[in-house]
């Protein structure tokens, strides 16, 4: 039976995370959102400490650890690092989420290694930073457009192509870069391969200005004559076309809660902020009485508080199925969804509520309505959720449902 309260195990992890948001995060926070382009050097330190504390744990801290173990089906329920990364990541971006992602050692590339790398592969790349390049000119929302293309050569392949907006792609040591071995196959022939940023085949052609998460670095790159060993590549090298996008598309099951995470982090941010604004103007919510019944300030706040609990207890959904080893496709594109959705109508709700202190850079509110849109954009967007959500309810195939 799944009970949805924080595991007691998890408590130090959650205690810890939330202390580096407060003690680390936030103090360097707005100094990162204004210098965008520049390294937080003072994260460094904390990467440091963080494996530290990750070695010989069972559940680490970050996007790393996330990968799922083979079970029985009558193995007992399971709180393991799906779970424990999710809490730990909502505690650091309820800090700041573009440092977060910023993270030495905590790219999504991470969590793609983690989840579908052999052990010889976790042996040579694991612990190392990894970021993910999926995206293309021609490729967003429908991955399966992927033009970059693999072939093989001897020991080695060779990629040609584009990646743009890689987040982490300049700091990361690593990027898992997506390509497809026969564009004629179309999904089935999608691998993943994982490139050295230092490979000269790798040229970086430029950084993203951007909206939000101006602390975390997005990168463009061309991929001309890049040689990887034939080793590099993630999962089967065969093209089964019976098991279609199946092997790429699992990391994601794995990802989403995570991006999920982050946005219900960036959510509880913004409405402590509010909470402890309104507080100061004499506005509480009083939950013995109706939102109808009290003053509109407090009934908008009781909204959004709803909307952050079902997103909240979606997310912890998806990622214990994930420990748990049952198929959550669904559940995860349901966390990300409403999480992701939640999050820019909650931030841009709080701004609201707090009217010109809101909108001002004296505090973080107007940063956090900028950082949340990404959340619901990245990992697939809002309309690509919903869309698959469609697909698993009415039981369609994306050729079907499009
Ligand atoms: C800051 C940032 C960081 C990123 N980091 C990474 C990264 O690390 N790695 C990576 O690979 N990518 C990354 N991305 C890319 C991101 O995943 C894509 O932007 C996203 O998948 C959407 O693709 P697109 O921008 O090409 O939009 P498009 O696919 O062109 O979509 C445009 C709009 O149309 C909608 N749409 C598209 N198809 C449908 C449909 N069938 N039905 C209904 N609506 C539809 C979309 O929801 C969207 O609103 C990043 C993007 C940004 C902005």
């Amino acid at each position: 039976m799944i009970n949805l309260e924080t595991p007691r195990k998890l408590t130090p992890l959650i205690t810890q995370a939330h202390q580096v948001a407060q003690e680390v995060f936030r103090p360097i926070s707005r100094k990162y959102d204004l210098a965008e382009h520049t390294y937080p050097k003072e994260l460094d330190v904390l990467a440091a400490l963080i494996d530290g504390m990750n070695e010989g744990a069972e559940n680490g801290a970050g996007a790393a650890g996330v990968r799922r173990e083979a079970r029985k089906a009558d193995d007992t329920n399971r709180n393991g690092s799906n779970l424990a990364t999710a809490l730990s990541i909502i505690e650091m971006a309820w800090g700041d989420v573009g440092l977060l992602l910023t993270m030495p050692g905590q790219g999504l590339g991470n969590s793609a290694i983690a989840s579908v790398a052999s052990a010889e592969q976790l042996a040579t790349y694991g612990g190392r930073w990894a970021a993910m390049a999926i995206t293309e000119p021609e490729a967003g929302s429908d991955s399966a457009a992927i033009r970059t293309t693999a072939r093989r050569e001897g020991d080695e392949y060779v990629l040609d192509g584009e990646k743009i907006y890689v987040t982490s792609g300049e700091r990361a040591e690593l990027v898992v870069v997506w390509a497809t071995l026969d564009p004629s196959k179309g999904r089935a022939a999608i691998k993943s391969f994982i490139v050295e940023r230092s490979n000269p085949g790798m040229k970086l052609e430029r950084l993203e200005h951007k909206l939000g998460i101006r602390a975390s670095d997005t990168a463009a790159f061309r991929l001309e004559e890049c040689r990887v060993p034939a080793d590099a590549l993630l999962g089967n090298p065969e093209i089964d076309v019976k098991q279609g996008f199946g092997g790429a598309m699992q990391t994601f099951d794995n990802t989403r809660p995570l991006v999920a995470a982050m946005a219900i982090g960036v959510t509880r941010a913004a409405l402590d902020e509010t909470h402890r604004l309104l507080a100061e103007a004499d506005v509480f919510i009083d939950y013995e009485l109706s939102p109808l019944s009290q003053n509109a300030a407090a009934a908008r706040l009781l909204e959004m508080e709803a909307d952050y609990e079902a997103a909240r207890l979606l997310t912890l959904r998806a990622a214990w199925m994930a420990d748990n080893n049952r198929p959550n496709s669904l559940e995860a594109s349901m966390a990300k969804a409403k999480a992701g959705r939640s999050c820019v109508e909650v931030t841009l709700g709080c701004v609201a509520l707090c009217g010109s202190i809101g909108y001002s850079e004296h505090e973080l509110l107007e940063k956090w309505a900028r950082d949340a849109k990404i959340l619901d954009i990245f990992e697939g967007t809002q309309q690509i959720q919903l869309l698959i959500i469609a697909r698993q309810l009415l039981g369609k195939s994306s050729a079907e449902l499009k």
